[in-house]
């Protein structure tokens, strides 16, 4: 028992001297070292701030039919590729700049550089991953009333393919790389009642569609708004399967189309303001019941309409 206290005392004692010689040693630093450690710790965080690229996006994992949203601050405009795909930026304030990346509801999913050049041989990338949706396939529905006038899965389905897609890409093609726009996107029908998805897969019979537009809920003759200032780019009064039909260029490559409408009132190459009466809602060419039908073009990529608006609301 009095050996085991004896051992314990020099265990202690031990422990101590080393507790002791370490603090020692702590206060034994000459004050000039600590002197000479502080500047380095300085220039290790003055580095740091000035390697974080001025870049930053809403997000770097999109989905198909997302937009990405990217600001820079720069006193230069940038300018940025994705995908051998040029992105417009426009100034916000004098160094802050904003671009908007759409990702088409039909892009391989996977992962994609995106190169910022902002001038004088300086320059970032960032890896942008697209992620892939799983789209609903629906039967492409038809009634009596439609089916009297000739529209058959079949001929819907070449009909969009072989004559809207092609007039529609066509007079989205070329663009004014400055926004006509300055305030945020306001929706073109009050209340946001969805009646049929962006991205559904319509088949029937072997044909099929995808709807790359959202279908808003609305009675027949309700005023359409322009969802922001633009130029009139195409209107088409006897689309058989779109209807009476509106594409609005907004700048930097944003399109926005209004189909099904009853009336159209505005006229080719006019100016917009935001919030104008472009025609009233509808039921005209392949459409079971009056609503709108709302699709937006990023430089060609079909996005989800709403997400869209949200997304651009939300960086100005
Ligand atoms: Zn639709």
């Amino acid at each position: 028992m009095r050996k085991g206290l004896i051992i314990l005392f020099f265990i202690l004692t031990f422990a101590a001297g080393v507790i002791f010689y370490d603090f020692s040693y702590e206060t034994e630093i000459p004050p000039e070292v600590i002197e000479e450690v502080q500047p380095e710790v300085n220039l290790i965080e003055k580095l740091e701030v000035e390697v974080k690229p001025p870049i930053s996006l809403n997000t770097s994992k999109p989905r198909q039919a997302d937009l990405v949203v990217i600001k820079v601050e720069s006193v230069i405009q940038p300018r940025a590729l994705f995908g051998g795909k040029a992105i417009s930026f426009f100034a916000v304030s004098p160094d802050n700049w904003l671009g908007f990346l759409g990702i088409d509801a039909k892009a391989s999913p996977g992962s994609s550089t995106l190169l910022v050049d902002l001038g004088e041989g300086e320059g970032f990338s960032e890896e942008v991953v697209v992620v892939k949706q799983s789209w609903p396939v629906t039967e492409l529905a038809l009634n009596e009333e439609l089916e009297a006038q000739g529209y058959t899965p079949q001929n819907i389905a070449t009909g969009i393919q072989e004559n809207e897609n092609v007039v529609v890409r066509e007079a989205v093609l070329s663009y004014r790389s400055e926004p006509y726009f300055k305030e945020k996107f306001m929706d073109p029908v009050p209340g946001r009642v969805i009646v049929g998805t962006f991205g559904n897969i319509r088949e029937s019979g072997g044909a099929g569609i995808q709807h790359l537009g959202t279908d808003l809920d609305a009675k027949k003759g309700d005023p359409v708004f322009s969802i922001n200032d633009g130029r009139v780019v195409l209107v088409k009064e006897d689309f058989l399967n779109y209807g009476k039909t509106v594409v609005i260029d907004h700048g930097l490559g944003i399109f926005s189309l209004y189909l099904h409408l009853s009336e159209i009132k505005v006229t080719s190459r006019q100016n917009l303001k935001k919030g104008e009466v472009i025609g009233l809602v509808g039921n005209t060419g392949y459409s079971l019941e009056p609503h709108l039908h709302f699709s937006v073009k990023v430089q060609g990529a079909s996005v989800d309409p709403l997400g869209f608006i949200d997304a651009v609301n939300a960086s100005l």
